[in-house]
């Protein structure tokens, strides 16, 4: 009988193509693994395999796989079913989850780019094919696919790009990454001839006329720990050795051309291939013991359990107890952190504890890097832990036992663009449930919703109300700009009690945060005399003043211009900035404490990870007093100096007409305000508001949760939000305005007809252009009883219908469901 295989594509299309299988490649096709094939004109695609079976479909004629890729699978069934439960939910497609699960290095395409790499050195000879590539590279060093398919004239190059790839010849082009490189250091071990003690001694005796040499190797084997090949305790690097030895370059590359020292790059901060000494537990305090003994009985009878624990209150500590426990039942921990927050801080905590043992997996790493924890995963010699971001959730886990899900309440964990508009959280709940495993979820400032199910009883409840060692929360002070402002006694963004208070941090040798939610200088400029405002050409937007660069720069789809000399509208010269950014805050504090050391952090800063992380290393070390910085500033880091966090301006919080701005606003000022005072004394807020009167305020300084919880509750209630009704947004994108407004307000109606009262809009979302395209929004709200998955299959439908509608052709529609 004649085979076939169903494949997933990587394209946003609904459904899976079939293909014939040659009969060359009966025996090595089976599900799970991946195969290159041609789709649409003279295209190829790595496809995923998820089905092979005897049935020619009826409707299409079947192309061919070419090759497959893999002799094992390299996506589990469990993966597969966590694939679908995720298309079906969040309304995308198999395609959408494919492309985002798995690093580009496993999905070729033929518009991939790759580019030669430098540094390699041939160890097999290679074939003709693959010479030819690499021939083809050496002339122009990055390329697509298709174009080296021509420069080469071999048909399809998929398979043998994939080889150059595995032999490390060749890299994907990772465009948005351009300017991530790994800090690298010279590393430097013992060549192949040095295998045991004795061939040690015999170096010891060869070397006794060249003193110098050999007090390096002395120092080399002392400070690794080396016992014999692959096992030492530390690995050693170049510079380390020459300071510790007291040698000078010449003595070790010296020890080079003998073949006794080998050199090696690797990036700073990646594991060492050998054993690691590792530290035990802390012990826990009765506090943190009673809480952990509550998580392990809520699991008997929970799938899920919230810790809800005050900022330092030691909830890491207990994630890794907790950690330890599941390992020793022979289990895996996946444990996810927002993409902002994976700092080295909470790493090195973690490898303290679990040495290699532990996995990091970050969208910020190299494509290689990633692939090749991919195939560790599926390999007998996986991790077990895996410290990572929200795409993690996609990795293969053979043994998963446990998830956690650190700052649950994070906004970063819901994926926006591009589709699967996925929610790590809840996607990880359904994948431990798939698994097998349990799930803590840990924060200071819950979500409205997981504290809702928390007090319900759907998961489990455990609250840590006291930080370590009986440690204050700090001190709240409200100022009222307003009066201020009226009186004319602020300077700058600053208030004269914040300002006494940093002056008072700085001659302790203390440090300072400032917080403002805005990036750039300032949010938009005006012209004084007719108040024209600069606006995006392809958003509708006004453009975000950056003095700096001396730029104007539109947040949602990049587009910058320079500054205007004057303003087109009227001639006038006289432009004026309102409101204000990180940058100017920046320039205010550069300009009032000249001998201040300052640093700023905020998505302009911290572009590459290096950049990020020498930031945060720098505040650690005392190098900078004051640290001013968006959100980011408030993400679970540890500084041991910070006396005072001033909050510029809590009303630019407040205003987003979103029905979580204010829990959202509670959750970033608690979070912020936690960075102050630490271990030896009790820090300062200065919060600075033009609304003192709120009950968000009053909330914010008593740092009552509960009280925040039940105001928002009674308000999702009264006005049909989550927890008590299920959103999902409908998005339509047009270039043309009229379109899509017909297309817009015919949907809402079919919809209406289906899901009557449920259909709201449709509306124009806050911004309503972008990109050069025309966006509405039609809103869903499906009350918890009702079925969610009649109300997705009559969605599907509904887009089906639209999809052959002739005058919709162009019409973009996507979902968002849970939005966040
Ligand atoms: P959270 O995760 O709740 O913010 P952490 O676990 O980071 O709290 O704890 C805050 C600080 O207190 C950290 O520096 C941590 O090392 C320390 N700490 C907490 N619990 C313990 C413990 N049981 N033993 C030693 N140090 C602890
Ligand atoms: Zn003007
Ligand atoms: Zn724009």
């Amino acid at each position: 009988m004649k085979k076939f295989a169903d494949v997933i594509v990587p394209l946003p299309i609904m459904g899976q193509y079939t293909y014939a299988i040659p009969e060359e490649l009966e025996e090595k096709v089976c599900a799970g693994i991946r195969a290159i094939v041609p789709f649409g004109k003279k295209k190829y695609y790595t496809a995923l395999i998820t089905r092979v079976h005897e049935e020619a479909p009826e409707e299409y004629e079947t192309k061919e796989i070419v090759e497959t890729l893999d002799e094992k699978p390299i996506l589990l069934k469990r993966q597969y079913d966590f694939w679908q439960w995720i298309a079906d939910y969040y309304l995308c497609t198999l395609g959408d989850v494919y492309k985002a699960a798995l690093p580009s290095g496993m999905k070729l395409e033929s518009e991939t780019l790759v580019e030669y790499n430098p540094d390699y050195e041939a160890e097999t000879t290679l074939t003709e094919k693959e010479q030819r590539v690499l021939d083809a590279l050496s002339h122009d060093t990055e390329q697509c696919i298709t174009q080296l398919e021509k420069a080469t004239g071999v048909k399809n190059l998929l398979p043998v790009i994939n080889r150059l790839l595995e032999k490390g010849a060749l890299y994907i082009k990772e465009e948005l990454k351009r300017s991530y490189k790994p800090r690298t250091e010279v590393f430097i071990r013992f060549s192949e001839s040095v295998r045991d003690e004795n061939d040690l001694h015999q170096l010891f005796n060869a070397l006794t006329r060249a003193p110098k040499q050999l007090a390096a190797l002395m120092k080399y084997v002392e400070l690794s720990g080396w016992v014999r090949p692959g096992c030492l305790l530390k690995e050693v690097s170049r510079k380390t050795l020459l300071q510790e030895a007291n040698v000078t370059p010449a003595i070790v590359s010296g020890l080079v051309e003998k073949h006794i020292f080998e050199l090696y790059h690797q990036e700073v901060g990646r594991l060492a291939k050998g054993i690691l000494h590792t530290v035990p537990l802390n012990p826990l305090s009765e506090a943190q013991q009673k809480a952990y003994n509550e998580i392990i009985q809520s699991f008997v009878s929970k799938q899920v359990c919230l810790l809800h624990g005050v900022t330092s209150s030691g909830k890491t500590e207990i994630y890794i107890h907790l950690i330890e426990q599941v390992l020793r039942t022979g289990k895996q921990v996946l444990y996810l952190l927002p993409e902002i927050a994976l700092t080295t801080q909470i790493t090195e905590r973690l490898r303290k504890v679990f040495g290699n043992r532990l996995g990091i997996y970050h969208s910020k790493f190299p494509d290689a890097e990633r692939v090749e924890i991919w195939q560790k995963q599926l390999s007998e010699h996986d991790y077990d832990v895996i410290l990572g971001v929200r795409s993690s959730v996609f990795l293969p886990f053979r043994r998963l036992g446990l998830v956690i899900v650190d700052e649950e309440h994070e906004n970063t964990y819901k994926q926006q663009d591009p589709a699967p508009r996925y929610h790590a959280r809840n996607a990880a709940m359904v994948l431990a449930s798939m698994s097998g495993a349990k799930t803590l979820l840990g924060t200071a400032t819950p979500c409205i919703e997981t504290y809702y199910n928390a007090t319900h009883g759907k998961y489990g409840f455990v609250e840590l109300t006291e930080r370590h060692q009986q440690i204050q929360l700090p001190e709240i002070e409200v100022v009222d700009i307003k009066e201020l402002n009226r009186k004319k006694r602020m300077t700058a963004q600053f208030s004269p009690l914040l300002l006494q208070k940093i002056r008072e941090a700085l001659e302790q040798k203390e440090q300072v945060i400032l917080f403002q939610n805005r990036r750039g200088f300032a949010p938009m400029i005006e012209c004084r005399t007719c108040g024209w405002v600069p606006k995006c050409k392809n958003c509708d937007v006004s453009l975000t003043y950056h003095k700096g660069l001396n730029q104007l720069a539109c947040h949602y789809c990049g587009y910058t211009e320079l500054v205007p000399k004057s303003c087109p509208a009227c001639g006038g010269v006289e432009l004026v900035s309102r409101g204000f950014g990180t940058e100017k805050v920046e320039d205010s504090i550069k300009e009032i404490f000249p001998d201040a050391r300052v640093a700023r952090m905020d998505l302009d800063t911290t572009r590459t990870r290096t950049a990020y992380e020498r930031i945060i290393d720098d505040f650690e070390a005392g190098k900078t007093d004051i640290l001013i910085g968006t959100q980011m500033v408030s993400k679970g880091l540890d500084f041991d100096r910070v006396s005072v966090v001033g909050i510029l301006n809590a009303d630019s919080m407040l205003n987003y007409p979103d029905f979580r701005s204010y829990e959202r606003a509670f959750q970033l000022m608690a979070q912020v305000a936690g960075r102050a005072g630490r271990k030896n004394k009790r820090g300062l807020v200065v919060l600075q508001t033009k609304q003192p009167d709120l009950p968000l305020i009053h909330e914010v300084v008593t740092n009552d949760y509960a009280r925040l919880f039940h105001e928002q509750i009674e308000e999702r209630r009264l006005f049909r939000y989550p927890p008590f009704y299920r959103l999902i947004y409908v998005y339509l994108k047009h270039r043309k305005q009229e379109v899509l407004d017909q297309a817009a307000d015919l949907m809402a109606n079919v919809l209406r007809q289906g899901l009557g009262e449920r259909i709201l809009g449709p509306d124009l979302p806050p911004v309503a252009r972008i990109q050069t395209l025309y966006i509405k929004k039609i809103m869903i709200k499906v009350e918890q009883q009702a079925s969610i998955s009649k109300v997705r299959t009559y969605l599907r439908q509904v887009q089906r219908m639209f999809a052959e509608d002739e005058r919709f052709r162009s019409l973009l529609v996507y979902y968002d469901v849970d939005p966040m």
